[in-house]
C-alpha cells in the first residue's frame, strides 16, 4: 500500500494566531513531489520543517489573503534562493484569475503584476476542475495523486477539494464554505475530513461564508467518512466548544488540527 500523509502547517483562521500560522497543509505521497494546500502568512516558514519548499505543487482552494498570501514569499525563494539555479517550473492551481492576483500581490511597483510564469505552471479549477499529479518529473509518470474540485459556498470563486491516492484512499478538504449540498457530495466516503468550522453555532451567523462545529460534523455524518479533522478555528472561538459542537453530530473519530499535526490517511 502506498501511504499518503497529511501535515497541518497552519489552522488558524481567518488570520494567523499566537500559536499557528494561517491555512496551509502539506499532502505527502509516496514517489510523488509535496502537495501544499493552501499558503496562508506563516505557512512557507512551518513548510520548511516537513519538505524542500521549492518541490512543492501548490493547489488554492480560494484567494482569500489567509489562504494565498505566502505563495509571493515562495517565489523570493524559488527565484532567489539558493536552489533557484535548479528550480523548474512547478504546477499552481486556484481558481480564476489566480495568476493575475498572485502577481498583483508580488508586484514592485502599483500597478504592475509580477508575471509568474517563471516559476510556476499556473491552471485554474474552472477550466481544470481535476487534475492528475505524476511520479517523475514528466508526463509519463504514473499518477500517484487525483484531486477533484467542488465550488462551495464563499464568498469568492472557492473549492473543496478530494484527494484520491492511486490504492483509492481518500482525503477531502473543505476550504472555506458555509453548509451546502456540494460538500457533502465531494466528501462522500471519505477517509479524512479536513473541514473547516470557524464559530460555535449561531443562526445570527451571515449565511454563505462559515461552518460551525454543529455543521462540521453533520457534513461528516452525512457523508459517511471514517475521521473529522476540524479545522480553521479562528483565536478567538473555543476549540473545545467547537469539537463539542461536532462530536454531537458525528460518532466517528474527531481530531482538532493544530500544527505539524500528521495524520495517516
Ligand atoms: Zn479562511
Ligand atoms: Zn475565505
Amino acid at each position: 500500500m502506498v501511504a499518503m500523509f497529511l501535515t497541518v502547517l497552519g489552522c488558524s483562521g481567518s488570520i494567523g494566531g499566537p500559536t499557528s500560522p494561517a491555512s496551509g497543509y502539506l499532502v505527502e505521497v509516496e514517489g510523488l513531489a509535496p502537495v501544499v494546500v493552501d499558503m496562508g502568512p506563516g505557512v512557507l516558514g512551518a513548510l520548511q520543517r516537513h519538505a524542500v519548499p521549492e518541490e512543492a505543487t501548490v493547489l488554492l482552494s480560494h484567494l482569500h489573503a489567509d489562504h494565498c498570501l505566502d505563495v509571493p514569499s515562495l517565489m523570493v525563494l524559488r527565484r532567489y534562493g539558493p536552489r533557484s539555479s535548479t528550480c523548474a517550473r512547478v504546477p499552481l492551481v486556484g481558481p480564476s484569475g489566480s495568476a493575475y492576483r498572485i502577481g498583483v500581490a508580488s508586484a514592485e511597483e502599483p500597478g504592475t503584476v509580477d508575471d509568474l510564469s517563471d516559476t510556476f505552471e499556473v491552471s485554474t479549477w474552472d477550466v481544470t476542475p481535476e487534475v492528475e499529479l505524476r511520479q517523475g518529473d514528466d508526463d509519463d509518470g504514473a499518477v500517484a495523486l487525483t484531486v477533484r474540485s467542488a465550488r462551495v459556498n464563499h464568498p469568492p470563486e472557492s473549492y473543496g477539494l478530494r484527494f484520491t491516492s492511486a490504492d483509492g484512499r481518500v482525503l477531502v478538504y473543505s476550504g472555506d464554505t458555509a453548509y451546502c449540498e456540494s460538500l457533502v457530495e465531494l466528501s462522500a466516503g471519505a477517509d479524512v475530513l479536513l473541514c473547516e468550522a470557524s464559530w460555535t453555532h449561531d443562526e445570527a451567523h451571515p449565511p454563505g461564508i462559515h461552518m460551525s462545529g454543529r455543521e462540521a460534523g453533520l457534513v461528516a455524518s452525512r457523508a459517511g467518512v471514517g475521521r473529522l479533522v476540524l479545522t480553521h478555528i479562528p483565536p478567538w472561538t473555543d476549540r473545545e466548544a467547537v469539537r463539542a459542537e461536532a462530536a454531537a453530530e458525528f460518532g466517528g473519530e474527531i481530531l482538532v488540527a493544530e500544527p505539524d499535526l500528521r495524520v495517516d490517511i
